[in-house]
Order: structure tokens, then sequence, then C-alpha cells
């Protein structure tokens, strides 16, 4: 599997000079799978420089298939999706019909009850209001599907859906394929117990690499336990880099990718962030634009 980070911010894209070696887009992540299919989790700002990137092979002939899985539709999940190109690539006939084989194919996974339903929320950022194209406008043919929580096959990869913690819901993902795991789990909050999520444990089991939600230092979810003022994040839907890697110690992971970081954060406290992981989880490492895994 190779995987490539196209976005690793969290709730809102922030560019600027603080922000430039971990990068300001929103979550986006590409898969190639080694029997060669295209997967993305989630459609954040970052999906917009791969889309640019995958219209010069076979996207921008028409000719491309991809499965993109979102883990909920907060608009750090979505707000990149009507600026991804190939979803623009295709013709149309006489009556408005795609014509067979001009059309990029679209395959969209989602969960129906952990947010709205992902096809209304997609059509509802594209409303005349907020874009001016509409979703039926787009020339890619797009193809819903509800995951839930069971465990699907697409091609050789077996991929596994489960809910975590956050607001309204979330989904985790676990991708395996010829024994390599990938596990992907953002925007969502261990349990105040000390405990580990069962989903969660499920998904990260043994995993080659697994993505965790590390947006806040420790004293920043929970200033009180720290002895601080300031407004704890206690069920805003995140985490830290403490419990990434205990999540990854316990559930045996090999690399610990920490990501979905806090917008307030410059890079060099990314990097902070990166050394308690560290500390804790030797094989950690903060996501960063352009970071590329091989598993
Ligand atoms: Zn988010
Ligand atoms: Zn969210």
């Amino acid at each position: 599997m190779y995987i490539k980070f196209w976005g690793v911010r969290g709730s809102v894209p922030v560019p600027g000079k603080d922000t430039l070696f971990y990068g300001g887009n929103t979550t986006c992540v590409e898969m190639h799978t080694e029997d060669n299919q295209l997967m993305i989790i989630d459609a954040g700002t970052g999906i917009r420089l791969l889309g640019n990137e995958l219209l010069k092979g076979k996207f921008g002939k028409g000719a491309g298939i991809l499965h993109l899985y979102f883990t909920h539709t907060h608009w750090d999940h979505i707000q990149g999706f009507p600026f991804f190109m190939p979803a623009y690539v295709g013709q149309r006939d006489g009556n408005g019909k795609r014509v067979e084989g001009t059309c990029n194919l679209l395959n969209l996974y989602g969960a129906s009850d952990v947010d709205a339903r992902l096809e209304a929320t997609l059509r509802g950022q594209m409303e005349h209001f907020y874009f001016p194209v509409d979703l039926e406008y787009l020339s890619a043919r797009i193809a819903f599907h509800s995951i839930e929580e069971k465990e699907i096959q697409v091609g050789k990869v077996n991929v596994q859906a489960k809910k975590l913690n956050h607001p309204n819901g979330v989904l985790g993902y676990r991708f395996e394929e010829n024994g390599k795991t990938f596990a992907f789990a953002t925007d969502c909050e261990h349990p105040s117990d000390g405990s580990i999520d069962p989903n969660l444990r499920l998904l990260a089991q043994n995993a080659d690499v697994l993505v965790y939600d590390a947006q806040y230092f420790p004293e920043e979810y929970n200033p009180k336990e720290f002895g601080k003022t300031g407004l704890s994040k206690i069920g805003w839907g995140h985490s830290t880099p403490i419990e990434a890697a205990r999540v990854a110690c316990e559930c045996g992971v090999k690399k610990l990718i920490l990501t979905h970081h806090d917008p307030l954060h410059a890079d060099e406290q990314i990097r902070k962030i990166e050394e308690i992981a560290q500390k804790n989880f030797p094989n950690s490492l903060a996501a960063y634009e352009g970071l590329i895994l091989e598993i």
C-alpha cells in the first residue's frame, strides 16, 4: 500500500508562514492499493491538490475510478469536494445524459446514521447559495454507498468501518490487504475512564500504521488537571499525543501517525506534540502534507 497525506489540519484550513512545514489543508489521504485501486479518505481542502495531480493520468481522460471514504461530514472533511477537478471530467449527450466511457467514476462511502446522509450533505454544500455548480451538474458518475459498521470487500482490500466518539458521530477505518493493515481514526476522543474505546481497539489492533487524532496538548485538553485555567476541550471530540501513544502501545501498532493538527498550532508546537508522543511511543510521527508511507 502506498499512502500519501494531502491534508493534515483539523477544523479549518490555515495557510500562512507559521504552518509551512506541516501544511494548512484539512484532511485528505490518498492510498494506492497493491491491486491498483485508488482509495481516498475524506475530502478536506487537501483533496483539491490531489485532484489536480490525478488529472495528469487517466482521470484527465474520464477513465478513472476511485473509492472515497468519508469519516464524517463536518466541514473540514468535505469542503474540498467541490474543488476536486476529476469530478468535472466527462461528456454529456444532447439530452444531458453522461456519455458512457468519458466520465470518471467516483464511489463515495459514508455512514447513513452517523450524520445526515452523505449525499444530502454533499448536495447541500453545493446548493447555489454556497457554490455555483450543483452536484447534479458534475460530469463524473457518482455512486453513493452506505458503509455502516460492517466489513466490505473492495477488490482485494478488506475495509472495516467502526463508529468512534465525536459530536454527531464519526467512522474510523481499517484497510487490510495482503496481510498489511492501515488504520485511520481522526476526530475521535478517548474515554474519560482511562480505557480504550473497544471500537478503536478493533480498528487499530496490530496495524502497520495507525493514524490518530492528536489535536491538543494534554494541558489544552484538560487545563484543570495541570492546575491551569483556560477553556477545557473535553467533549469536543478530539484527543492528545499521550492518548495516541497509549493506543499505539496497547494495540500493538507498528507506526503511529498524529493528525488533525489544531489550527492554532504553528509548526513548532506540532513538533512538540510529536515529541510528547515519541517519549511514550518512539515510532511516532506528526503527519505533514506530502508525507508518503509504504507498507
Ligand atoms: Zn475534523
Ligand atoms: Zn469533526
